[in-house]
């Protein structure tokens, strides 16, 4: 009785998830030619199984290979082309089209595996284009570590999605990403090996050891900490002391990287590379050229950096790494461990901010698009909001951005795989603007600091593991104590719209009754405000049944009447002042615009005496 008693407390108490996940240790060792365009590695992998599950057979990423004349990354985005998108226009993703087809094989992407043992055992593996399957000779047990030992060589494509060599705008020699065989996610829900078609991706946490031998006028920058900065230089060693570089034609680059599931670099000899301490134990670097923006604008990212981090610390949660790297890229903006490659200045908030929407929250973004690009486009909008002093609504572009796409008739729900939306122009305004109107108009729902709370719980529960979809409204709801699977249910898992009216207004028995109907298929509580000739205000609140409670006060300044909630399946509902309807100027809807109603101009009526 008391043990079990204890037992229950503790369970209550400690909120942390007990989910079981996979570990790897990476340790690489990178021969770069960059007159070939080639390299060799050699890849140790420790492997932890912690799953209950017998593992017959492993999985691993080619990505590089995806950039081969025939692939099914090549196929997917000349049958994009030809599908009509928005004004007719061919639903090109502007960045591949058909010009992967059109590589010459020194232009290609491959990745070769040379060998691959696991504890010294040569092991059976077939290529199948993006993804390395292994057939293994004995199965690796729950609970169980094994070491995999791959010898590969690859051919770094010429840029054409996210990684490569040379592109033309930049001028980048070098984006090194998705560039070594990288092991697929095993999880509660099995294998992920997801070939690659351009879009989404999801790791495998751990620790990187990277060592990469190039030519010795390249300066490279990305994931990890340099652990050799004194025999490198190029602004990575503790100045003043001149550094100790080794002779001969190549240097090699050693790297460390704790707890994260991928690892990025970059290299180019024009690189010019600047840091800033922003505090004691976190320094930020950019590495860029002056190429495509001008070297002013690049470097307005390190102190716009430094402004926003308290902010962005205090409402998403602190920054864990010692390091951050900005690093002019080959191809328009991309996140990575501790570091960002991006084409320009432009894109620098949005990508650091994806360190905590995919670096510390690594939901599967196949899966949960919405969770990653939406969540940091909302981070984004208000912490833009923050440096610009705006105060007008700062996620005005994203609600538009979704209500376009809600009455384009090509909306798709948000629970699609990422690879398996028909439309590449449907793909963004769905996880991007949708994903992060589902933030602002939780904060209509809950309330906005309780939303806030939300926030910051999710993050503290959540990071260095892979949040679902219901992991982050399980945490909505405890932080809220409402029931919020609804939302869920219909925002995420259906297309349905939200769409109420002022109905009707009427004096019964020296009272003025409002009644408001529903007309969009999806169910929310509402919010309206009356605004009365002597300029005084009423705010009357209805919450819907199935949120189970209602959202704190939030205006303090305006009295709310809260009202018996709104049963979803009813459409209208009837609310009533003890004001004169001759007193009314204004009924209004939601007046701070989170809610997202397709059709605003039923949600406000002005009255004329
Ligand atoms: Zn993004």
């Amino acid at each position: 009785m008391t043990l079990s008693f204890i037992i229950l407390q503790t369970a209550i108490l400690s909120a942390q998830p007990d989910r079981w996940q996979q570990r790897v240790k990476y340790t690489m060792n990178i021969d770069m030619n960059v007159q070939t365009n080639r390299f060799t590695g050699k890849q140790k992998l420790e492997y932890w199984n912690n799953s209950p599950d017998t593992l017959t057979r492993l999985f691993y990423h080619l990505y590089f290979n995806a950039f081969q004349p025939g692939s099914m990354m090549d196929e997917k985005s000349r049958r994009q082309g030809a599908v009509n998108g928005p004004g007719g226009r061919p639903d090109w993703d502007q960045r591949v089209r058909d010009r992967i087809l059109n590589l010459k094989p020194d232009e290609i992407g491959y990745q070769k595996i040379l060998s691959l043992k696991m504890n010294g055992r040569p092991q059976q593996y077939k290529v199948l284009e993006t993804i390395l399957e292994v057939k293994l000779d004995k199965p690796v047990l729950p609970k169980s570590k094994v070491q995999l030992d791959m010898d590969f060589e690859a051919q770094v494509p010429l840029q054409i999605r996210r990684s490569g060599r040379d592109n033309p705008t930049s001028k980048v020699r070098y984006s090194m990403t998705q560039w070594y065989p990288k092991l697929c996610e095993y999880d509660y829900e099995g294998w992920h090996p997801t070939p690659y078609v351009g879009r989404e991706f999801y790791g495998v946490w751990g620790d990187f050891d990277v060592s990469i031998s190039i030519d010795k006028n390249y300066i490279i920058g990305g994931t990890g900490y340099l652990q050799n900065p004194n025999q490198i230089g190029y602004g990575y060693d503790s100045a003043p002391s001149m550094p100790i570089i080794p002779s001969g034609k190549f240097k090699t680059w050693h790297f460390y990287a704790e707890n994260v599931h991928d690892f990025a670099w970059t290299a180019d000899p024009e690189f010019i590379h600047k840091s800033k301490k922003v505090r004691n134990d976190l320094t930020l670097h950019l590495l860029y050229k002056p190429t495509n923006a001008s070297a002013a604008s690049w470097e307005k990212v390190l102190t716009d950096a430094e402004k926003a981090l308290p902010f962005i610390e205090k409402t998403f949660g602190p920054y864990p790494y010692k390091q951050y790297s900005f690093i002019h890229g080959g191809d328009g903006g991309m996140e990575y461990p501790m570091a960002t490659l991006c084409i320009g200045p432009g894109a620098w908030l949005h990508e650091w901010l994806h360190s905590w929407y995919y670096g510390l929250l690594g939901t599967n973004e196949s899966l949960y698009g919405w969770m990653d690009e939406g969540f940091t486009t909302y981070a984004e909008d208000r912490t833009d909001a923050f440096l610009n002093g705006n105060t007008g609504f700062a996620y005005d572009g994203t609600y538009r951005g979704y209500f376009s796409l809600a009455k384009s008739g090509k909306e798709e729900p948000l629970s699609t795989h990422a690879d398996h939306y028909n439309l590449n122009s449907s793909y963004g305004p769905a996880v991007y603007s949708k994903g992060a109107v589902f933030m602002e108009q939780l904060g209509y729902i809950v309330g906005a600091p309780v939303r806030d709370k939300i926030l910051l719980e999710y993050y503290y529960q959540w990071r260095y593991k892979h949040p679902n979809a219901n992991d982050f409204i399980r945490v909505a709801e405890k932080v809220s104590d409402m029931k919020l699977d609804w939302y869920k249910e219909y925002w995420i898992n259906s297309i349905k719209t939200i769409d109420y009216a002022i109905d009707s207004l009427w004096e019964e028995g020296g009272n003025t009754k409002v009644r408001l109907k529903r007309i969009g298929l999806m169910p929310m509580p509402i919010d309206l405000q009356l605004t009365f000739k002597d300029g005084t205000k009423e705010l009357h609140y209805i919450p819907l049944d199935l949120m189970y409670g209602e959202k704190p006060v939030e205006e303090t300044e305006i009295p709310r009447k809260v009202y018996d909630a709104w049963k979803w399946t009813h459409s209208t509902y009837t609310i009533e002042t003890s004001r004169k309807l001759t007193d009314f100027t204004l009924v209004e809807i939601d007046p701070s615009m989170r809610l997202a109603d397709i059709e605003r101009k039923n949600n406000r009526l002005e009255l004329k005496w």
